[in-house]
Parts: structure tokens; C-alpha cells; sequence
């Protein structure tokens, strides 16, 4: 049994409470470590300890802040199988994607803000014979960062690197769901001498431990990464303490595929934009828009492919689709199954859940669905599921793949397929999301900026966004 600790100070320690909260292999259902179950004193702890060690950090300067994240990337990337295990211990996804994708991501994101600070440029405006404008960051203080369990190290990377590069420390909490590989990071951290306090990580609820960081008067900044509801909740907290918000939320992101389009392309991109993670990412494309002459043929191809993916172990190397994350989430993905049927629709693939065999047979696997025959307007067009589940629509008219992509709550991202540039342009330019693909899904620059529109979120991250984020611009003027 693995115990995680909070990470406060430079300190590993148990909550204050005293109590733990079990953490599950998602592959067999089984308890294997256990976190502590914190609450807002420990938070207090973290805050305080946050706030001791902001002047040195940020007296550090560019280069030493950016020395130490790279020391700690090397160290991540050394270990590199030992956080790929483990996240997959912790999340039921294959082992072989946690190695390929979210420990090396994870990697870059520290690399990325590290080196990008070295780089970073401040404005100046001048006013011809009156002043000189200039634009002075300073960081905003203790961050507070709240991540998901989908992509539990690439996502709290993402928030922890811009945030300490720029100079910020930080109180971050992982999802109690996955708090394993944060707590390798906390390891690393410790080894490489990252100084105490620069980086703390309580483990805990979210009602307890999320809703104390939003509510602290300590954490001037928060950037979130959950669901939508989480989200405005969040913000009806921080909002009354003028917090800085960076949101980003769900999605029900619309894949649009032309008649004219690089077919095999586009099917061997649409099977992984679509279940790839368990179709637990949130720019997973979830909604399929085909072009009515091309339907029959993309049905009966997409669902060929579908029903040959391979739900199995995630430590086997030919698995496609591991476990889902947890049992309630996979209650939920199967309720929505059941509501799409009741709603009138078809059901052409997949719908059930994987019993397999020895010991595996306590986790939690589920068949690939693939689902027809339901209008936009339908609760499974329009909420999120989050799962390995998505639906077909055949459209008319390139107006027809716009009203649908664009027919739910949520914006955060879309995709195209066609081999016509100026249709590729203009429907981009149709679709309400912070991010479009043309003719490739998942193609990350870091550089770019990052999040949704609409109830998919406020504000971006990525680049210098994330980095403008974390600091306060202070103008100063000086008269010629
Ligand atoms: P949740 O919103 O349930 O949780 C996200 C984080 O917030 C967790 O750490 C959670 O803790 C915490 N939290 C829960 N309640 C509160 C609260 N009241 N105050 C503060 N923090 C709280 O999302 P999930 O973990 O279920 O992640 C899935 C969701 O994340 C999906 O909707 C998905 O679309 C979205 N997502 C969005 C992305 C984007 O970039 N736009 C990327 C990835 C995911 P705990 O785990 O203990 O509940």
C-alpha cells in the first residue's frame, strides 16, 4: 500500500485530520495507496508557507527559477517509466499512453515555461516628446491551481510550470481521483532541491480542499481545470474576492467531416480523437458531423474500426482503451448510454460494460459506442459524457455542419476534415471554440493559446497567456 502526503514547506506530511482517503487502481477495482483527506487548516499551512517563500523565489530571477524547473524536468524524464506506471496505476489509461504522451508532455510543460521566461519581453510605448510607457510583470503571489483526473501530471504541469516561472508559488491540488504522480512530482521537487514552500500540494476533496483555495484570501489567482459546474462554483466563490480566473471547463466538441476529405486519414484521426484516454480528454471530439454522401460509407467503416479496438489490460502493450476512471464515472457514462436510448437512439456499437477476466475482473472497462439516429437538441447531444461514446449526424449544407457544430452550451474546440482551403478557413472561422483543427486533432504547440468559449471556459492558457496570467501588469510612465 502506497501512502501519499501532502507536500507543505518542503515537508511530507499527513492532513491535519488525521484521516485518508482511499485511491483505486481503475484495471481491478482495488484499493493500492491511500491520501491524505485534508481540509482548509491545512491549506492554511500552505498558504502561509506559500507566502514565506515568495520573496526568495521571485529574488531568484529568470535564469535561477528557470535552472531549477529544468532540474526538475530532468528528473521526471529520467524517471520517466516510474511516472508512466504509475499514472496508469492511478487512471486504468495504457501504459503505453502515459509513456508516449502525458509524462513527456508533462516534461515539455516544464521545459517550455522554464525556458520561455528566458525569453519573455515586457511593452513599451512611448509618447512622441511627452513619456516613455513601460510595462512592468510582477508575479501575482500564491497561485492557486485545481486539476483534473484525466490527465492527472500533463494537466497539473501545465498550471504549476507557468505559475512558478513566473515567479508565483503555489498551493495545487490534484483530483483526489489521481493524486499519484503529483506526488512523485512533490518527490522530485524535494530532490532537486526545488526551495520549501515554492511549490505545496494538498491531497484532499474537492469540497474541502478546492472550495478552501478558492475562498482563501491568501490565493489572489486561481487557474482551474474541471467540469463545468465545478467551475462556476469556483468562481461564485472568487469572484466577491476579485481573483484572478483562469476556467477551463467541459466540452462537446463537434468533428466535421466533408465529402471531400482525405478519407483514411480522417477515419484513423476520428477512431483516436474519439476514444483515446477512454474518450476521457476534453478535446476529444464527441459529436461526428458527416456529410450525407459520405455517411453510409464513414458508418460503416467508423464502426468497423471501432468494435476491433482492443479493451483490455493497460499494462499490455496492444490495449486501445484501459479502464475508466472510477466506478461512479463509469455508472455515469452507461447512464448516458441508457438515456440515448430511451431518447430514440441507436446504439451501434459497443453500450456495455468489458468484464475481463482473472484479475482484472473488478475493474472498470467499457465497450467503445458509437450511437445514430438522434436530433441536436437530445440531453446526449448536449451534455457532456466524457467517456468512450460518441454520436453521428449526417448534415446537407456546410451551414447544416455549422448550426449543428455550433448547437450546444459549450465551445472549446472542433475539428475539420477537407481538402478545400477555403472552406477548411471559413468554417474554422464558423465554429464557436478557443480551438480548431484542420485535417489533424491533438497537434499541440505550446505556444498557442489554450481554452474555450462559451461555457467551456474564461480566459486561455498556453504561451505568454499563461505566463500574462500569473502576473500583474503595473504601467509605469515617465515623463521625457
Ligand atoms: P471536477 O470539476 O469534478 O474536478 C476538477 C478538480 O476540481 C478536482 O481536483 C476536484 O477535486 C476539484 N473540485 C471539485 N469540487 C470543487 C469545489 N467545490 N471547489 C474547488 N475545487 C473542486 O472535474 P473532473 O475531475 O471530473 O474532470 C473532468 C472534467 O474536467 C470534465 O468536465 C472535462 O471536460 C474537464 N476538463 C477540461 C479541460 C479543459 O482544458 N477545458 C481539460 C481536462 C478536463 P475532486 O477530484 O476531489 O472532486
Amino acid at each position: 500500500m502506497t501512502t501519499i502526503l501532502n507536500h507543505i514547506g518542503g515537508r511530507f506530511t499527513a492532513a491535519h485530520s488525521g484521516a485518508t482517503l482511499p485511491v483505486h487502481a481503475p484495471a481491478t477495482g482495488e484499493v493500492f495507496a491511500t491520501a491524505p483527506d485534508s481540509d482548509s487548516r491545512d491549506v492554511d499551512d500552505a498558504v502561509a508557507a506559500a507566502q514565506a517563500a515568495l520573496p526568495a523565489w521571485w529574488a531568484l530571477g529568470r535564469e535561477g527559477r528557470s535552472n531549477a524547473l529544468l532540474r526538475v524536468a530532468a528528473r521526471v524524464e529520467r524517471d520517466l517509466e516510474r511516472f508512466a506506471q504509475a499514472e496508469s496505476q492511478d487512471n486504468g489509461k495504457p501504459v503505453h499512453l502515459a509513456r508516449e504522451v502525458d509524462i513527456p508532455r508533462a516534461v515539455a510543460n516544464l521545459r517550455f515555461f522554464a525556458t520561455a521566461i528566458l525569453h519573455q519581453q515586457s511593452e513599451a510605448h512611448l509618447m512622441d516628446e511627452v513619456a516613455l510607457n513601460y510595462t512592468d510583470r510582477q508575479p501575482v503571489g500564491v497561485a492557486g491551481c485545481i486539476s483534473p483526473w484525466n490527465l492527472p501530471l500533463y494537466l497539473f504541469t501545465w498550471k504549476v510550470a507557468p505559475a512558478l516561472a513566473a515567479g508565483c508559488t503555489v498551493v495545487a491540488k490534484p483530483s483526489e481521483v489521481t493524486p499519484l504522480t503529483a506526488h512523485l512530482l512533490a518527490e522530485a521537487c524535494a530532490a532537486e532541491e526545488l526551495p520549501p514552500g515554492v511549490l505545496n500540494i494538498v491531497h484532499g476533496l474537492g469540497g474541502k480542499v478546492g472550495a478552501a483555495i478558492s475562498a482563501h484570501p491568501g490565493i489572489p489567482a486561481i487557474s482551474f481545470t474541471g467540469g463545468t459546474r465545478t467551475g462556476a462554483e469556483i468562481a461564485r466563490t472568487a469572484a466577491p474576492l476579485f481573483k484572478k480566473l483562469s476556467l477551463e471547463l467541459g466540452g462537446k466538441n463537434p468533428v466535421l467531416v466533408f465529402d471531400d476529405c482525405d478519407f483514411d486519414r480522417m477515419l484513423d484521426t476520428t477512431v483516436r480523437s474519439s476514444f483515446r484516454n477512454q474518450g476521457q480528454i476534453c478535446l476529444c471530439g464527441s459529436r461526428i458531423l458527416v456529410a450525407r454522401g459520405l455517411y453510409d460509407r464513414f458508418k460503416a467503416a467508423f464502426v468497423a474500426r471501432t468494435e476491433a479496438l482492443r479493451v483490455g489490460d493497460p499494462a499490455d502493450p496492444t490495449t486501445d482503451l484501459g479502464a475508466l476512471v472510477s466506478a461512479p464515472h463509469l455508472e455515469k457514462v452507461l447512464g448516458h448510454v441508457d438515456l440515448a436510448r430511451t431518447e430514440g437512439g441507436t446504439v451501434l456499437c459497443g453500450g456495455e460494460r468489458v468484464q475481463l477476466p482473472g484479475a482484472l475482473a473488478g475493474g472498470w472497462y467499457m465497450r467503445p459506442t458509437v450511437i445514430e439516429g438522434l436530433g441536436p437538441q437530445c440531453r446526449t447531444n448536449q451534455e457532456e459524457i466524457f467517456g468512450p461514446v460518441v454520436t453521428l449526424q449526417p448534415f446537407d449544407t456546410e451551414e447544416e455542419a455549422l448550426a449543428l457544430a455550433n448547437a450546444t452550451p459549450y465551445g472549446l474546440a472542433g475539428v475539420v476534415w477537407t481538402r478545400d482551403v477555403h472552406r477548411a478557413h471559413r468554417v474554422a472561422r464558423g465554429i464557436q471554440a478557443g480551438i480548431v483543427w484542420v485535417n489533424c486533432w491533438m497537434v499541440r504547440d505550446l505556444r498557442t493559446p489554450f481554452g474555450g468559449t462559451k461555457q467551456s471556459g474564461v480566459g486561455r492558457e498556453g504561451g505568454w497567456e499563461a505566463l500574462r496570467f500569473f502576473t500583474e501588469a503595473r504601467n509605469v510612465c515617465v515623463r521625457w
